[in-house]
């Protein structure tokens, strides 16, 4: 007989209690352990399939992921172009670019006809991985986009001439769900939703998939939602485990099995000004990162 629990106490899952769940290989969320494939190498390179990371909260990891992800598609080959697509630059900085002093952003590419995204795109610290940076200026772009025609095609239509360069694209966007995104959601193919493992976190979600889906009746009708993956998870903490339990039996399959850990390595890496699987090559956090990018590839039918 067991002990009785102390009241608000919720339970823990008693490993002798299931014989029939095999506790080791049960990863967070509560699913089964499932192998990715190994990716191919590439023989040729292009057109990109253009990710959208989104989530009109912040602080939820869309920019860590951004690029890292984008660090660890290049270690399979893959070519890569990142956006910088939040007036906060936040992406040009954690790639160690001082954004503030460039003189040409993509706000020149998204509001001059003569710019071109290959006259703006940088190289970063990561060999096959470029970027589009931004600063604030591109606040500026927020307004005077509102008079434009096809305002919510104006990213879209900036990238087409690189398209074919690239493998992936993968924009970063600010966090709200305005002009600025419904212009990376109109530019991409997929996207996905970094979701911070916690409570409240559920609750923008519904508003995410509202957005998604008007875009996809009424602007980008390829638009998918690539996955949700979890973020900021700490499996010491009930509440993360019991908020990512939650997310797998609302969405399913659409999370992805990556699940990414908090740790303080993250915040590390931004002071240093690179991704985790440069900076900490064999850390829980770049492995997360890899595996993420072979989920990716895989759901991305490029294997
Ligand atoms: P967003 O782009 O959604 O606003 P960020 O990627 O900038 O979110 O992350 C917000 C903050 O949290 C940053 O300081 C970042 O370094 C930190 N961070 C991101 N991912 C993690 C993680 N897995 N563990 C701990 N800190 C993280
Ligand atoms: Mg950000």
């Amino acid at each position: 007989m067991s002990t009785p629990r102390p009241m608000g106490v919720p339970a823990r899952p008693n490993p002798d209690e299931d014989a029939d769940v095999d506790y080791a290989t049960l990863r967070p969320g509560g699913r089964h352990h499932r192998p990715i494939p190994e990716p191919s190498p590439l023989t040729r390179h292009g057109p990109a399939r253009v990710l959208a990371l989104c989530n009109q909260k912040g602080g939820v990891g869309k920019t860590t992921s951004t690029i890292n992800l984008g660090a660890a598609l290049t270690e399979y080959g893959r070519r890569v172009l990142l956006v910088d697509f939040d007036p906060q630059g936040a992406l040009s900085v954690g790639l160690g670019i001082p954004a503030h002093q460039l003189d040409r952003t993509i706000y020149n590419v998204v509001m001059e006809r003569a710019a071109r995204a290959d006259e703006v795109i940088i190289k970063t610290s990561v060999d096959g991985m470029e970027l589009l940076p931004s600063n604030i200026d591109l606040s500026a772009a927020e307004v005077q986009l509102v008079t434009e025609v096809g305002r919510e095609h104006t990213l879209g239509r900036a990238l087409r001439p690189v398209l074919n360069y690239y493998d992936y694209i993968l924009i970063d966007c600010q966090p709200s769900l305005g002009l600025l995104t419904i212009n990376a959601l109109t530019a991409a193919d997929k996207v996905i939703m970094p979701l911070e493992c916690e409570f409240f976190a559920l609750r923008g979600i519904a508003l995410l998939t509202d957005t998604i889906t008007k875009v996809t009746d009424r602007l980008n009708p390829r638009l998918e939602i690539l996955g949700i993956l979890g973020t900021m998870y700490d499996p010491r903490t009930l509440h993360s485990r019991e908020v990512l339990e939650r997310v797998v039996q609302a969405f399913g399959d659409r999370v992805f099995h990556t699940v990414i850990r908090r740790t303080v390595k993250f915040p590390e890496t931004t002071v240093a000004g690179e991704p985790i699987t440069t900076y900490a090559t064999t850390s829980p956090g770049a492995t997360a990162y890899r595996t993420l990018a072979r989920e990716v590839l895989a759901r991305c039918h490029d294997e």
